[in-house]
C-alpha cells in the first residue's frame, strides 16, 4: 500500500459551495443525531493541514481547520521586521529541489518563486576559517568535503545488511569510521585540520537533520530521503508564507478558526468529537497534522488511545531543534561583492564562550538585507540558546565573528532575533528524523505503514442490511513526519496534505 492509497475518504461529487448559512461554529454540537457538523476536521493550519483542507474543500467536503496559534503557516513563518526591506524566514527557508516536487510546481505556477538558482548562501560554500582568524585553503576544504560527500553518497546507496556488516548504524559512527579509513594514507593535508573540518561537517549535519546528536541519527536518514533533481535551494519572492496564505484564502469563510487548541479527539459511533476550549465539534473524519513534537508531548489526548504501533512510532522517531539567529548591525562590515558566508571551524574550546556557540555552523548574508547576518544553530545548542537573552546572544556572536575574521571593530548589533522552535508548545522542535532506536524497531521514515489511519466502523442505519459495517478511516495523519521520502521538508508536508487520489 503506498502513501497515495492508504487514507481514502469517501468520494464527494458536489463542488464546494458557500456554506455560510449552515455554519454554526460557535455552538456546541454532538453527533447524537448521527449527522456530524463537518465532514472533516483538520487539526493544524501548517502547510500540510492547509493543503489537505484546500484539496478537500475543492472536492465538495465541508472542512473545518482548527489552528492553535494566532497565525497560519506553523513552521513556515515569514516576518517583515523592517519597513522597505525583504522579509526574513523564521522557519522554512527554501524549497529543496525541483522535479517531482509538487510544492515547487504549484509555487512556480503561482509565480511565487524568487529565482530558480541556488540561494547565495549555498550551504557548503563560503569562507572556512578557524578561531585564530586563519582562512583554510579551498584546496583543503574541497578535498575534505568531497571525501565526506562521497561517503555520504555511499551511505545513501547502502543496504541495511551492509550497515550491519560494518556495525555502523548511526550517522556519526558511519562517517567517523569511513572518514578515518579514507584519510589513513593521505599525507598531503594536515590531519588535525582535516578532522576539524570533519567536525564542522558534523555540526552542519546536525542542523540539516535537526538531530541533537548524530550518534542517535540512523543511517536511514541518508537512505530514506530522496532528492528532487536538479537539487537547488529555491527562495520565495515575497516570503514562504505566500503559499500558506494563498492556501488559507482558498478556504470558504468560516472554514478556518485560529487560536483554537485541540485538546482531545474522541472516536464516536458516527465519527469523532474534537474538543477545543471545553467545546465539542463533531466530524466524520479528523486529519491530524500537528508536529511529531506535539504528538510526543501528548498535547492532544486520544480516546481510545492511539494504536500501539502509532505510539511506538511516535516515541521512537526523532524530533530535534534547529534555530536561527538574525543579527542586524549598525552597518555592513563585510564585502558585498560576494555573498558573505563564514563557516566556523573550531580547533578547540575557548574559555568564556557558552557551549551553544560550538553548535553554530555559519554566519550567512540574508537575501535582500545588506546589514543583517544569520547564524544557524543546531545540536544541543539549539535548545540551550533559547534561554539566553538576545542581547547576550548578540554579544557572543560579535565576539565570535571578530575572532574568526580578525575584524576588530565588528559594529554593534542593533537588533538580535533568535527563533525559539523548541519552546513553542505547538511545535516543540523543528523537524523529524529516523533514529537508531526507530531503525532497530525496523522503522524507517520510508516505511509504508507509517502513520496509517485509525479506522472505525461506519454507522448502520439499517442493522439488517448487509454487508456489515465497513471499516473506514476516522483519524488520518498528515504532516512533515508522515512524508515517506520527503520528511523534514515543507514539500513533504505539502505533499502529505495534498494527496489528490488519497483524500478523495
Ligand atoms: C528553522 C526551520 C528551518 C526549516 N527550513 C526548511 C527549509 O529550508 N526547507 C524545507 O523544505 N523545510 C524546512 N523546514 C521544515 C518545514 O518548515 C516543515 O517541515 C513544515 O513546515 C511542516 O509543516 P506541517 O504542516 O507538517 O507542520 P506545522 O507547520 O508544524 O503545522 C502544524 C500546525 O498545527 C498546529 N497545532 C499544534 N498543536 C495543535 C493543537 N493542539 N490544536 C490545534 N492546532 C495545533 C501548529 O500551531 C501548527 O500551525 C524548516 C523548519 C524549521 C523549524
Amino acid at each position: 500500500m503506498d502513501q497515495e492509497s492508504r487514507c481514502c475518504l469517501p468520494v464527494k461529487e458536489q463542488p464546494a459551495e458557500s456554506k455560510e448559512e449552515e455554519e454554526d461554529d460557535d455552538d456546541d454540537n454532538d453527533s447524537s443525531c448521527g449527522c456530524n457538523a463537518w465532514d472533516v476536521i483538520v487539526v493544524g493550519a501548517g502547510i500540510a493541514g492547509l493543503a489537505a483542507a484546500e484539496r478537500l474543500c475543492s472536492r465538495g467536503f465541508r472542512v473545518l481547520v482548527l489552528e492553535a496559534q494566532q497565525r497560519v503557516g506553523g513552521r513556515i513563518w515569514t516576518q517583515w521586521t523592517d519597513k522597505n526591506t525583504s522579509p526574513i524566514e523564521f522557519g522554512a527557508q527554501w524549497i529543496h529541489g525541483q522535479e517531482n516536487n509538487p510544492l515547487f510546481d504549484v509555487c512556480t505556477k503561482l509565480d511565487m518563486i524568487a529565482s530558480e538558482e541556488s540561494d547565495e548562501a549555498d550551504e557548503l560554500k563560503g569562507e572556512f576559517r578557524m578561531q585564530s582568524g586563519s582562512l583554510i585553503s579551498n584546496t583543503t576544504v574541497d578535498h575534505v568535503l568531497n571525501l565526506l560527500l562521497t561517503i555520504r553518497d555511499e551511505c545513501a546507496n547502502s543496504t541495511p545488511a551492509q550497515f550491519d556488516a560494518c556495525n555502523a548504524s548511526s550517522v556519526d559512527a558511519f562517517l567517523r569510521e569511513s572518514f578515518s579509513e579514507a584519510i589513513r594514507c593521505q599525507n598531503d593535508h594536515d590531519p588535525g585540520l582535516m578532522w576539524a573540518i570533519f567536525e564542522w561537517f558534523l555540526t552542519f549535519e546536525k542542523i540539516d537533520n535537526a538531530c541533537p546528536d548524530l550518534r542517535h541519527l540512523s543511517t536511514r536518514a541518508y537512505t530514506d530521503w530522496k532528492i528532487c533533481e536538479p537539487y537547488s535551494l529555491v527562495s520565495f519572492r515575497n516570503g514562504y508564507n505566500s503559499i500558506t496564505d494563498w492556501l488559507a484564502h482558498r478556504l470558504p469563510p468560516g472554514f478556518l478558526m485560529l487560536n483554537q487548541m485541540v485538546t482531545r479527539i474522541k472516536l464516536t459511533e458516527s465519527g469523532a468529537t474534537v474538543c477545543i476550549n471545553d467545546k465539542n465539534l463533531t466530524a466524520d473524519h479528523v486529519i491530524v497534522t500537528v508536529s511529531l513534537g506535539v504528538l510526543k508531548a501528548n498535547l492532544i489526548s486520544f480516546d481510545p488511545e492511539l494504536p500501539e504501533q502509532h505510539q511506538s512510532l511516535i516515541q521512537a522517531l526523532g524530533f530535534g531543534t534547529i534555530n536561527k539567529i538574525f543579527i542586524r548591525f549598525e552597518r555592513r562590515f563585510w564585502d558585498a561583492s560576494s555573498p558573505f558566508s563564514l563557516k566556523l571551524v573550531w580547533t578547540g574550546r575557548v574559555p568564556g564562550l557558552p557551549d551553544w556557540v560550538y553548535d553554530v555552523s555559519s554566519f550567512d548574508a540574508v537575501r535582500g538585507r545588506d546589514d543583517m547576518l544569520m547564524a544557524w544553530v543546531g545540536g544541543h545548542g539549539a535548545v540551550a540558546v533559547e534561554s539566553e537573552s538576545e542581547k547576550q546572544v548578540g554579544e557572543v556572536c560579535r565576539k565570535v565573528i571578530s575572532m574568526f575574521t580578525g575584524i576588530q571593530d565588528v559594529p554593534e548589533a542593533v537588533r538580535v532575533i533568535c527563533t525559539k522552535w523548541s519552546s513553542n508548545q505547538f511545535v516543540g522542535g523543528s523537524y523529524s528524523h529516523p533514529t537508531t532506536a526507530s531503525a532497530s524497531l525496523g522503522i524507517g521514515m520510508s516505511e509504508e505503514h507509517l502513520f496509517s489511519p485509525v479506522v472505525g466502523r461506519s454507522p448502520q442505519s439499517d442493522p439488517s442490511s448487509m454487508p456489515a459495517r465497513q471499516p473506514r478511516p476516522l483519524i488520518l495523519f498528515a504532516g512533515e513526519h508522515t512524508a515517506r521520502h520527503f520528511y523534514s521538508s515543507a514539500h513533504g508536508a505539502f505533499a502529505s496534505g495534498n494527496q489528490p487520489r488519497s483524500w478523495t
